[in-house]
């Protein structure tokens, strides 16, 4: 309500005459008042080639305010509250078009926006794996072809949205790298998970199978000369 000199229409709560054309307005007339605080219709305010927009759509009011040459703030009395409260604006009809046109352009950009949001996340996400299973590769050379991806696959979906840039290279450093290989390794090469189902703490479970972790991780590091 910046204008300052706005008009208000008021929706009544009880029979109202209009003061210039004397017509019976009945009940829950739209009204406007004259300098002397007699009610007019909004065809005597010349207000009724308005069209209203009731409250809610923060940006809509906003522009529809600012494309209309005239404009009008509705409020009705609030007998729970004891005061008038905003129902909405009346506009010029060419106003709330341009500014519905202008609304929906922004939806588009910002539909625009969130696809491509979503495009560069795939993106980096594409890198991320790449980057983490060739970073797998390098520190365990012997690890079965083919697993490398799908240790860093898992470690993506496991980041995936959360990591940045920087995050993500932090991720590849050597101990992070044979956190995911362990894990991969417990589940896929030891009768970890079976332990679980079987009611096992996750700790015991781990203890069990740690020496057929660690060797396997050492063969896929160092290669099977080691065993
Ligand atoms: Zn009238």
């Amino acid at each position: 309500m910046s204008k300052g000199n706005d008009i208000v229409v008021f929706i009544s709560s009880r029979n109202s005459t209009c003061g210039e054309c004397k017509q019976e307005l009945g009940r829950r007339a739209w009204i406007t008042l004259d300098r002397k605080k007699n009610a007019l219709c909004l065809n005597c305010a010349d207000l009724d080639h308005l069209v209203f927009l009731p409250s809610g759509d923060a940006a809509l009011t906003r522009r529809s305010r600012k494309y209309s040459g005239l404009s009008a703030v509705v409020v009705k009395w609030s007998s729970a509250r004891k005061r008038y409260e905003r129902q909405g604006l009346l506009v010029e009809n060419e106003a709330l078009e341009l500014a519905e046109k202008e609304c929906a352009t922004d939806e588009e950009a910002r539909k625009l926006a969130r696809a491509r949001a979503a495009a560069r996340r795939a993106e980096l996400d594409q890198e991320y794996i790449r980057s983490f299973a060739s970073r797998v590769r390098e520190i365990y050379a012997y690890c079965p072809t083919g697993r490398e991806n799908l240790i860093a696959e898992h470690a993506c979906r496991k980041y995936s949205g959360r990591v940045g840039r920087s995050a993500a290279a932090k991720a590849l450093d050597e101990e992070a790298v044979r956190l995911a290989v362990a894990a991969h390794v417990r589940h896929a090469e030891t009768n970890y998970d079976e332990l679980l189902l079987k009611g096992i703490e996750r700790w015991d479970a781990r203890e069990k199978v740690y020496p057929k972790v660690s060797r396997t991780l050492d063969r896929w590091k160092y290669g099977e000369s080691q065993d």
